[in-house]
This record gives C-alpha cells, structure tokens and sequence, in this order.
C-alpha cells in the first residue's frame, strides 16, 4: 500500500484525523474537491483582514482536552462572541439575556424579568411543545419569539416555525444576568492569523491533491486504488447520500449565498462582528463585519450579506435538516454505511449532523484512536 488512508475532505475533520494518524505513524493521502484547503472554515486575507469565506465560524469549547489540542496549531485572541440583533428599527444585544429583557421592555432587575416573562407565557397553556413555535412561545412568550425569533429561524431554515423540530431553539437559553456572552463555553476565541493556517499545519507534511472530487479520483485510481495510488481505508467526509449515490434518495440540507462587499474607506461599518436582521422582511439572516473578529484596526473593512437559500444538487450543503423524516432516511445509510468495509465517515456531511468545530475535534481524535 502507498497510503494507509485516503481522506475524502480537506475539512477540519478530516485534517485533524490525518493529523493523529501521521502522529501514530500512519500515512494519509488527503483529497477534496475544493481547490482550497479547510472545507467551510477556510479563511483568506482580503484588504488585510481574515475573511470568512464560508460563514463565520467562532471557536468554543468547554472540553480542555480540545482547546490545548487546537492551541498547538493557532494562538487564540479574546474574542468574545455577542451579536447584536437589528429588528426594524430596534436593536437587542443576544442571547437573550437582561440587556436584551431591559430594552424590551424596561425592566431592571431579575425578578422583574421574571415576572414580565411569565405573564406572557401564561395563558398560552403548552405542556408538550410539539415544534420550534411552541417551545419558542413557551421559553420566551410572544414578544421575544416575534422580534426575534420568528423571521430569522424561517428565514435560515426555509419554513415555518410550525414546521421545525423544537431542538433547534434549545440553542438559545435565557439568562437573568447582564451577560452578552452568545456562549457558556469557559474557552472561547478567534485564531490569529485565520481557520486556514490551522489546518495547514495540522496537515503539515500529509500530501494533498486538491481540485479533485472522490469519483474523478476512484476513475484515475481504481476502486481500491490499485491502479495508481493505492490505500488501504478510506475516511469519507461528504455527504453521505452522495457516496451512496443517493440510492435511497436526497438527504436535505439548507444552503447559504454570500455577498461579499469591500469598503475601501470604512473603518467601522457596523461596530460589532455579527449584527442579525430578525425580521423577515430583510432577506439576509446577518452581516458580518470580519475585522472585529480580530479587532482590526485596518483603514478599510471587509462585510458579508449572509442569505440562506434552499440546497439543491450541485450547492453547497451547510446545515443537514435534522427532522425526522430526514434523520430515518440518514439512519438507512448509516445503516448501508457499516456494512462498507475498510470505509470510515465522519464530519457534518458523512454523519449528517450540526456539529459545532470542537465537537469536529472531538469525534475526529476518538476516531483516530479507535484505529489504533
Ligand atoms: N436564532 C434566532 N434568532 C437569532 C439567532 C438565532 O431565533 O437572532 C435561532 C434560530 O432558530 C437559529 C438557531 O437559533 O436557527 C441557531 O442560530 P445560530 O445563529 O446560533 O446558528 P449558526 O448558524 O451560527 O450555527
């Protein structure tokens, strides 16, 4: 054998996993369609900035193990993540907490907001929350769900709050403290120098061949790359109905469009990294302003419209839609998955779940490890 592995997906998964691997002595060939390295963390300087090019991504865990891993590969800032959220002409600070309880309504203390809360959510009488509406309405009550709930989950997930599973708002806690901080992690912050350096040097010497997708390269190489270069397994960390060449139909997914916009001049668009656009009527979800992930203090400033969009074959996949019609038919080709012998999956797309970048680190070193 040439390599011990091949890995499908230049990602974070499948660079940590080629990381450990070559740390116990394995080699690994690394692929990706993409011709740039880092799947959807990938950033690159623009007007002297690190722009992220597939959606903002903010590094937190509260697994030590994790962040004294990811400490080899990048110095981390202070960055501390608190979007503001425009609705109409109202801001809010989020999560949701006393600033945001504060300028809705006026209250100033706990107990205060408490007491407001409670009396929206009485008389709505939801026991069971059968969907994101309802256990959004009885979290929150209806002044919260409508300004700033409402019109930004149907924008990004493409359907009424009704119609999605309730899991996705429990994302999104209360707090009775004057606390901006999105996260509850102990450890949080924005590599220096960008998502892109890190999994360079988690790959260091591991060879790459980018530009090429996993069926081009099954062409070139024969199934088990007996004709040119071969492997013993293989990591495959794209879409998992793909590899299956979607046999027991298409898994759903939610895609993104970005506009991205230069401003040579402006040094301050918008004061704070991420400002969401709750309402409905706005078409982009947010915007982010790249420099303040960074504390940039550069002439120019680099934004980015963030739209959602329905996935269809041949885009971008970003969120799997983890409902439960799609979670059975993922459950079948997990099923057919196991049954592929010397054939790992992993990541987002091969396990078809929202995964967080520590939970990424995680899954890939426990996977590594149980190859050893
Ligand atoms: N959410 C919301 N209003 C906001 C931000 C988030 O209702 O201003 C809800 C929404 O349902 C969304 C979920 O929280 O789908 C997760 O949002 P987040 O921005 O954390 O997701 P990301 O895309 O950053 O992973």
């Amino acid at each position: 054998m040439k390599y011990d592995y091949l890995i499908v997906g230049a990602g974070l998964f499948g660079a940590v996993f080629a990381n450990r691997m070559r740390e116990a002595g394995r080699t690994c060939l690394v692929i990706d369609r993409r011709g740039t390295l880092a799947g959807n963390i990938y950033t690159k300087e623009e007007a002297g900035i690190q722009v992220h090019k597939y959606g903002a991504h903010i590094f937190h865990t509260s697994n030590k193990r994790v962040w004294e891993y990811i400490q080899q590969f990048a110095e981390f800032n202070h960055y501390i993540n608190s979007p503001v959220a425009v609705y109409k002409d109202e801001l809010y600070n989020l999560p949701f907490n006393m600033n945001t309880f504060s300028k809705m309504w006026g209250v100033r203390t706990p107990a205060e907001a408490r007491e407001k809360i409670a009396g929206q959510i009485a008389g709505l009488h939801i026991e069971n929350p059968a969907n994101l509406e309802e256990q959004a309405l009885s979290l929150a009550g209806p002044d919260v769900y409508e300004k700033l709930i409402k019109g930004y989950t149907e924008k990004q997930w493409g359907r009424d709050c009704k119609d999605l599973p309730a899991f996705i708002i429990k994302r999104l806690p209360l707090r009775f403290v004057y606390d901006n901080n999105y996260f509850t992690d102990p450890y949080q912050g924005i590599p220096k120098g960008g998502y892109t350096r890190i999994v360079e040097k988690l790959l260091g010497d591991t060879p790459v061949r980018l530009g090429i997708s996993y069926h081009e390269f099954l062409k070139e190489n024969g199934q088990k790359g007996d004709a040119g270069d071969s492997f013993g397994k293989t990591l495959y960390t794209g879409m998992i109905d793909e590899y299956f060449n979607y046999c027991l139909g298409e898994l759903q997914y939610r895609s993104l469009r970005f506009e991205e916009e230069v401003i040579p001049g402006c040094d301050n668009y918008q004061g704070n990294a991420v400002v969401n656009y709750t309402e409905r009527e706005v078409p982009y979800t947010r915007i982010i302003e790249h420099k303040h992930f960074e504390f940039g203090t550069q002439a120019d400033t680099v934004i980015t419209r963030e739209y959602p969009a329905e996935w269809k074959r041949g885009d971008e996949p970003y969120y799997p839609v983890n409902d439960e019609l799609n979670n059975a038919l993922y459950e079948r080709y997990r099923r057919m998955a196991e049954k592929e012998e010397n054939v790992l999956f992993g990541g987002r797309l091969g396990l078809y779940r929202y995964m967080d970048m520590d939970k990424v680190i995680e899954a890939a070193i426990s996977l590594a490890e149980s190859e050893q």
